[in-house]
């Protein structure tokens, strides 16, 4: 099976109008028609529906950083999958480190949320990685195993498209080093081995996460387990993500 490759946007809490206007008149239609790549975007939630609007017809997936597993009801501050179903998102990132380690999203909290997007048939994008203190301590592979196994809980129920990983250690986000090819590549390895002994998904699609550069990017994308990339600070423009997206060209 050929794996899907893509390229994803994290805007985090930036762009805003003016820049989400720009970012899509700059992209303008160069996704249309890509078939051996997809693009994604995740603008914060006041922006989903100006760039689900500009991404229409454009080859460009827009996607939400974040949600909360219930259906509805009092949750001050929370957005539903039903709301984002409403403006036309279907996908959802789950387990980003800032999550994780800023908001304090705990691995009971992520397990619901990967279970209620499997439920509403949402595609979830997984983040997982480690800490530095946790690479240097050599718990490197432990962090992943209980990471990925918490998360899914033997209930891993969505077709194979609906389950992206994306492997984001957390020294490299955001602080400009990034994994080197051979070290990325030997944590998707392991992850593929893993979600194919765990659930006989060997053909799962696996991300790269951190400090993805343009300078970097083909080192990245020619490791055989790297299926592609999520992107923080160099896709807030549309010039430096196109680079990312075209690395090849
Ligand atoms: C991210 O937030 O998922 C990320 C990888 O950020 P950056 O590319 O800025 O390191």
């Amino acid at each position: 099976m050929t794996r899907k490759k893509i390229i994803a946007a994290n805007w985090k809490m930036n762009n805003m109008t003016a820049e989400t206007a720009a970012f899509f008149g700059a992209i303008g239609d160069s996704c249309k028609g890509l078939n051996d790549r997809e693009v994604i975007v995740t603008p914060s939630f006041p922006y989903l529906a100006q760039a689900a609007a500009l991404a229409k017809g454009r080859g460009i997936t827009i996607a939400a950083q974040d949600f909360h597993p219930e259906e509805n009801g009092a949750f001050t501050g929370e957005v539903s999958l039903a709301m984002l179903t409403d403006l036309g998102v279907r996908t959802v990132l789950i387990g980003h480190s800032e999550r994780r380690h800023v908001m304090g999203e705990t691995h009971e909290h992520i397990r619901k949320k990967v279970a209620f997007a499997q439920k509403k048939g949402f595609r979830v994008i997984f983040c997982i990685g480690e800490t530095l203190a946790q690479r240097q301590k050599g718990e490197l592979f432990a962090v992943i195993d209980h990471q990925l196994s918490t998360a899914f809980d033997g209930n891993l129920t969505c077709p194979p498209d609906d389950m992206v990983i994306a492997y984001e250690p957390v020294w490299a986000i955001g602080t400009g080093v990034n994994a080197t090819g051979a070290q990325a590549q030997e944590m998707h390895d392991y992850i593929r081995h893993f979600m194919d002994k765990q659930y006989g998904r060997k053909d799962i699609v696996i991300l790269y996460g951190g400090s993805v550069k343009p300078d970097n990017v083909k080192e990245l994308m020619l490791m055989p387990d790297i299926d592609g990339a999520l992107v923080g600070g160099a896709s807030l423009k549309a010039e430096s993500f196109s680079k990312l997206i075209f690395w090849d060209k």
